[in-house]
């Protein structure tokens, strides 16, 4: 029996891997280690419950009361804090899922890494922030990392059989999120109601203003530099609104691998907890003579300065992408609050950027998981200055 463990089990990511645990026999067909969460420690004890989890861990110490109260009775031990979640990804299994949203989600990452098991990575931020170190820890502990996020997945099956000398480019899709049509003079404006309506997927509300922003097409980009070590200019960027090409991979010979689907991410969770098998999966199947047509446009640099700012960041490399990401993390909080405007974010983590450039060796390769956090400490404190200072 295959033994697995979800961390960020009650978000969005968490949900999908729970209903494709359940579908496949659930407690019948898995032994599952751990589950994690945060707030929402009611559904935490429900899916622990569900699975027969040998510990459930929530983030917030203060529910922990509530997460015992819960469990009572049921034999499924519980922890909270950061420190737990850690501990809990101490636990081996064969294939877990990294699926918390953020910078939080990195430590447990790379702890589960050292059982040289397989690590679903959805959370993107990993990858963005300690790329370089991942996947020197990957290769040291024999781990397998199968990408989640569905573009990187869509390249790695594109990819499957192929040479990565023939690559000459990568082609992500993008959705161009809630705001695409949009005149650019009203974006300053937008608000967080209207950044959250995604025409396509279904995701948590970060992630959701992020696919507005392209703050998150500008992590893929820098995700898939990292994860398939390949050169950033020949890494490509198209708007396809449908969001039924997940993303595409041009060879020397001219030939384009795209991979299609419905936009439900229980199709990559599925591949990458299935591989290097493929099983029958719940996803919707496509009716190409109903879609009619897929279009694609090219992003608009002026309406999207992330994707510049991403550019910046492959240059760099070192330790500036966990200084973009930590920026962009504290410019989204305050976008959320109300006090900073939507085209405001990008400037809070350009300012970041140069402020930092000026503090830290940005360029210098982080040798340890310390000096990205360290790197993601000091990025937030200048972040939250920029922020005040344009609030003003
Ligand atoms: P959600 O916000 O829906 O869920 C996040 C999960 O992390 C929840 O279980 C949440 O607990 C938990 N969590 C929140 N903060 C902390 C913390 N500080 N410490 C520990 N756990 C915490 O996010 P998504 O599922 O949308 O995204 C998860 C990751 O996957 C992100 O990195 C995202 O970029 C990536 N991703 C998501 C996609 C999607 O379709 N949703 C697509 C591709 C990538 P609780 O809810 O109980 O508070
Ligand atoms: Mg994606």
């Amino acid at each position: 029996m295959r033994s697995v463990s979800v961390f960020g089990a009650t978000g969005s990511i968490g949900e999908s891997t729970f209903d494709l645990l359940m579908r496949d026999g659930g407690p019948e067909a898995y032994r599952c280690v751990a589950l994690t969460g945060g707030q929402n420690v009611a559904r935490l004890a429900e899916m622990a419950q569900a699975l027969r989890a040998e510990v459930a861990v929530t983030a917030d110490e203060a529910r922990l009361p509530a997460l015992r109260e819960a469990l009572a009775g049921t034999g499924i031990a519980c922890a909270a804090g950061t420190a737990a979640i850690a501990e809990a990804a101490d636990r081996p299994a064969d294939w877990v899922m990294s699926a918390i949203v953020g910078a939080a989600g990195l430590t447990p990452g790379f702890r589960a890494l050292r059982h040289g098991g397989k690590l679903a990575l959805a959370n993107k931020e990993t990858l963005v922030t300690a790329g370089q170190l991942l996947m020197a820890e990957a290769a040291r502990c024999e781990a397998t990392i199968l990408p989640v996020d569905s573009e990187h997945s869509a390249i790695f099956q594109a990819l499957v059989g192929e040479d990565m000398e023939a690559v000459e480019r990568i082609i992500l899709t993008a959705s161009g999120g809630a705001l695409r049509d949009w005149p650019l003079e009203r974006l300053a404006s937008a608000t967080m109601a209207e950044a959250l309506a995604h025409p396509n997927w279904s995701m948590g509300a970060r992630i959701t203003i992020d696919s507005a922003s392209m703050f998150n097409k500008a992590l893929e980009v820098i995700e898939t530099r990292e994860f398939f070590e390949i050169e950033p200019d020949k890494i490509e960027v198209i708007i396809h609104p449908e969001s039924i090409i997940h993303s595409m991979v041009g060879f020397r010979d001219g030939a384009v691998m795209a991979h299609l689907g419905a936009p439900d991410m229980r199709h990559p969770i599925g591949y990458a907890l299935n591989w290097p098998q493929r099983q029958t999966l719940p996803v919707a199947r496509l009716d190409l003579a109903a879609l009619g047509a897929l279009t694609f446009r090219a992003p608009d640099l002026n309406r999207f300065p992330a994707l510049r700012l991403a550019r910046e960041v492959m240059a760099l490399r070192g330790l500036s992408g966990a200084v973009f990401n930590a920026a962009k993390e504290v410019a989204l909080d305050h976008f959320i609050a109300g006090s900073l405007g939507f085209m405001q974010m990008a400037a809070v983590v350009e300012t970041t950027l140069s402020r930092l450039a000026g503090e830290i060796a940005l360029t210098s390769a982080a040798s340890t998981l310390d000096d990205v956090l360290g790197a993601d400490h000091l990025a937030r404190i200048r972040a939250a200055e920029a922020a005040a200072t344009l609030r003003k």
